[in-house]
């Protein structure tokens, strides 16, 4: 089945290999694992956190454009560029925390839009001048700047991700946002207790809305007990959110943790991965068409309406 995977770390992929000196990384290293998993459309996001400055963050979203380019590969500019059944993996580029911007906002994100970039979260797990992430003062939500942030996303057409918004961020974005937004990498709280996971009424409301809740992979984020991390437990979230708030809202955002470490002990940790969990949906008894949804269809439709 093939899957579209709307959180990926590709610039940690990417940029230990660029500083060894090497080129078209995710041709190279990446593109048999990307085949194996059926990855047909996968974001490549640039991270930010901490100091990172407006420099930091152009030379990374940069390098992820280049390399993706130098590899040969196609990116996902626009709706017309969705092909449904696409001959190799085809790429969204993304960003996740934007701690550089302190000024300049509506220049700074267009700057990231011509780029390619076309989802992006103001935060990550720490706050900065538009937003608050999970671990910020939770009393701190969406600043002043935030707001005309995602005003100029809303009018550039570019998707507000908001799974590392604190609670307050949260509902502000939702509140500001003239379009559905999108928690790409975030599973159910009542299932797992994790921090960045959303509580019911969070996923309702972002339902509500018309967004998109994409599944995370991290094997904190699937179970609290070490035993349950896998991709059978994660269909679990599936299956939670699909009976809350409807199937047309579950996507997949994996977060694999082979982008950023090097970890063995999990089945749903790397991209050749990626069909354990196609397995694990159809031990919850979802139909061929939901597992269809929940793979690229329910993303596909989203992308199509909104980008
Ligand atoms: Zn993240």
């Amino acid at each position: 089945m093939r899957i579209f995977d709307l959180h990926a770390d590709l610039a940690e992929a990417i940029r230990p290999a660029y500083k060894n000196g090497k080129r078209s990384v995710l041709r190279n290293d990446w593109h048999s694992r990307f085949a194996k998993g059926e990855i047909a459309w996968t974001s490549a996001a640039s991270f930010f956190a901490g100091s990172e400055s407006w420099e930091d963050m152009k030379k990374c979203v940069r390098m992820v454009k280049e390399d993706i380019l130098s590899s040969g590969y196609s990116l996902i500019l626009s709706k017309e560029d969705l092909t449904e059944d696409p001959k190799e993996t085809m790429f969204l580029m993304t960003v996740e925390g934007m701690c550089g911007i302190h000024d300049n906002v509506k220049e700074k994100i267009q700057w990231l839009y011509d780029q390619g970039n076309r989802i992006g979260s103001l935060e990550w797990n720490d706050q900065n001048d538009l937003a608050t992430g999970n671990s910020g003062d939770p009393a701190r939500g969406l600043t002043e700047m935030g707001r005309e942030a995602v005003r100029v996303m809303n009018d550039l057409h570019m998707i507000v991700d908001v799974s590392h918004a604190n609670e307050k961020a949260f509902w502000d974005i939702l509140d500001t946002s003239s379009l559905p937004i999108i928690a790409t990498h975030s599973n159910a709280k009542s299932l797992c207790t994790v921090e960045r996971n959303l509580t019911n009424q969070q996923m309702r409301a972002l339902a509500g809305k018309g967004g998109l809740i994409g599944l995370n992979a991290c094997n904190m984020f699937i179970d609290d007990d070490p035993a349950k991390q896998d991709a059978r437990h994660l269909a679990k979230h599936a299956r939670y959110i699909a009976d809350l708030v409807g199937v047309e809202h579950v996507a997949c955002g994996f977060d694999f943790g082979a982008y950023y470490a090097e970890k063995t002990e999990y089945d749903i940790l790397a991209p050749e991965q990626a069909q354990n969990f196609i397995r694990g949906l159809r031990e919850k008894n979802f139909s061929e068409e939901e597992i269809q949804a929940i793979a690229y269809g329910n993303v596909m439709r989203f992308l199509k309406e909104y980008m």
